[in-house]
């Protein structure tokens, strides 16, 4: 009996660090500051030197990230903020709490990232700001759209939450725009040990902003005074902690997932498998490794049969989720096409060059059996386009 392999293993990377984590737990303790205080303050400061900005303020999570970030800059009801259709659901709930619309955009079909263009379409008098999401890891191109934003005279958000250490022309994501979100969700290339986030920025009255509106409102300089309508949002000391002891870390891993990308691709070349194009100025994070496939559930069930796991990130792009039918109607052609074939292999940086080699021998036979025997099995962009375009 093979053994299984997962889409995710963090086992491994936690034995890793498990060390430093347990000497960070018990620093925790005996400090006896959980909310705020040193530790977090530590990691902001590590967290913004990492991604290269001024200010880092630590949040609760991901989607809080996203939501202070936009009422910071102000954004509220009667305001449109432009996003993709294809993200997880968290970067339109966020739009949605702070009364603002979701407008959607279709994605380029080679990235499946969000366009200039497509923004430049999108935009109204309301609209507000444009949320950039680095979907799978791979920054979205940036230079266009910070050109098309400050045309336009709009924010620009980055939903980073995929892209820990990920670079654009050698800067990186989340410090891209006016302010970048982060998610340190388990199993995000940073992840916490349980819920966290950051935003990161240049401004300075933007992180004040974040950092008043998610501690009640409170300023540093007037303890006793609310002064915003804010909430809490705040980030645990043990979890900044624990950021820090993984930190350190973050590049290699992210290095570790780029060679077993490069290795998947050597399997993947030449065959009806297609991952998606990456651009010369990025480089990806490789936070998800999405393949678009032609009988995709047919595949599924064969990879699972053999003890491999896959995922869809994700099945419904959001313009279609129940939770946003009360928006207008939109067709977004690319969106939808891909969420129909997308599927996501096993990848975590500790994977093993053997298991990549199964998973990506296990796929490319399965996948020309099922062409081979499935009705039309073939049809799809898969056949009217070069297989592997990276
Ligand atoms: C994970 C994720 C989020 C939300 O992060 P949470 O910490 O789970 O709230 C937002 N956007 C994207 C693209 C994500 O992948």
């Amino acid at each position: 009996m093979t053994q299984s392999i997962p889409l995710v293993d963090l086992a491994p990377l936690h034995r890793e660090v498990a060390d430093g984590l347990d000497t960070a737990w018990r620093a925790v303790t005996r400090s006896g500051r959980f909310v705020g205080g040193e530790f977090v303050e530590q990691f902001e400061a590590q967290w913004a030197a990492f991604c290269g900005v001024d200010h880092c303020v630590g949040v609760s999570d991901g989607t809080a990230a996203i939501e202070l970030a936009l009422r910071a800059l102000g954004i509220g009801a009667g305001d449109e903020v432009i996003v993709p259709a294809n993200t997880f659901i968290a970067t339109w709930e966020a739009v949605a709490a702070v009364g603002a619309t979701p407008v959607p955009v279709d994605v380029d079909p080679d990235t499946l990232l969000m366009t200039a263009s497509a923004v430049l379409a999108a935009h109204t008098p309301r609209t507000a700001a444009a949320i950039a999401v680095h979907m799978f890891g791979q920054p979205v191109d940036m230079d266009e759209l910070s050109r098309v934003a400050a045309r336009l005279n709009i924010a620009l958000i980055e939903d980073a939450a995929q892209a820990h250490g990920a670079t654009w022309r050698g800067k990186r994501a989340g410090s891209l725009g006016d302010i970048g979100c982060f998610s340190f969700y388990p199993s995000k290339n940073l992840g916490a040990l349980g819920d966290g986030g950051a935003v990161v920025t240049r401004r300075a009255d933007l992180a004040a902003r974040v950092r008043s509106l998610g501690n009640h409102g409170r300023v540093e300089t007037s303890p006793d005074e609310h002064v915003l309508v804010g909430s809490n949002r705040r980030l645990d000391a043990i979890q900044a902690a624990f950021l820090s002891v993984k930190l350190p870390r973050l590049d290699a891993w992210n290095d570790a997932r780029r060679g077993l990308v490069d290795r998947y691709r050597g399997h993947l070349a030449g065959t009806a498998a297609r991952m998606v194009r990456l651009s010369p100025n990025a480089v990806s994070a490789n936070h998800l490794l999405v393949v678009e496939v032609p009988q995709r559930s047919a595949l599924r069930k064969a990879l699972a049969a053999e003890g491999i796991a896959t995922g869809i990130h994700y099945a419904i792009p959001c313009h279609l989720q129940p939770a946003f039918a009360h928006l207008p109607r939109s067709h977004l052609p690319v969106a939808e096409a891909a969420a129909e074939r997308i599927l996501s292999l096993p990848l975590s940086p500790h994977m093993s060059a053997a298991d990549v080699d199964r998973v990506g021998a296990t796929l490319v036979a399965e996948l020309a059996r099922i062409t081979a025997n499935g009705p039309s099995a073939a049809t799809g962009r898969a056949k009217s386009r070069p297989a592997v375009l990276v």
